[in-house]
């Protein structure tokens, strides 16, 4: 048996650009995409498996960066703070208690959260 290669990312981000019409896909984000991101990163800790479409979406610079599982640069911890707490909120989801920004916790809840809200905008059935 053959295995399927891997999308690369030119084509993952072809792919989103062309759901997404190139918007950031970051619930009522209004912004033009700039970027695909990986849900769950492959430097949170997300796997070269997790190169698929469903794990990719469409952002802009400030949300591809909170995606991606960065440390925001110090001056925007707090906008960072209030983005992610504004995502748990609109998706009437429970954040983590104590986790930190850019904690490895943090970054998985948040992953957890975005491919539930993709897998709704995009029409897919909950998988
Ligand atoms: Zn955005």
């Amino acid at each position: 048996m053959t295995e399927t290669p891997a999308p690369t990312d030119a084509e993952l981000r072809a792919a989103v650009m062309d759901i997404s019409r190139g918007w950031c896909e970051w619930p009522e984000c209004r912004a033009a995409a700039t970027e695909a991101a990986h849900i769950h990163s492959k430097g949170m800790g997300g796997r070269a498996s997790a190169q698929t479409l469903a794990n990719t979406m469409a952002a802009c610079p400030m949300h591809a960066r909170i995606t991606d599982g960065e440390l925001p640069p110090s001056g925007t911890l707090r906008l960072y703070g209030a983005e992610v707490a504004g995502l748990f909120e609109r998706l009437r989801i429970d954040p983590p208690s104590g986790a930190a920004p850019g904690s490895p916790r943090l970054a998985h809840a948040i992953a957890e959260a975005l491919t539930a809200h993709i897998r709704r905008e995009r029409g897919w059935a909950t998988l």
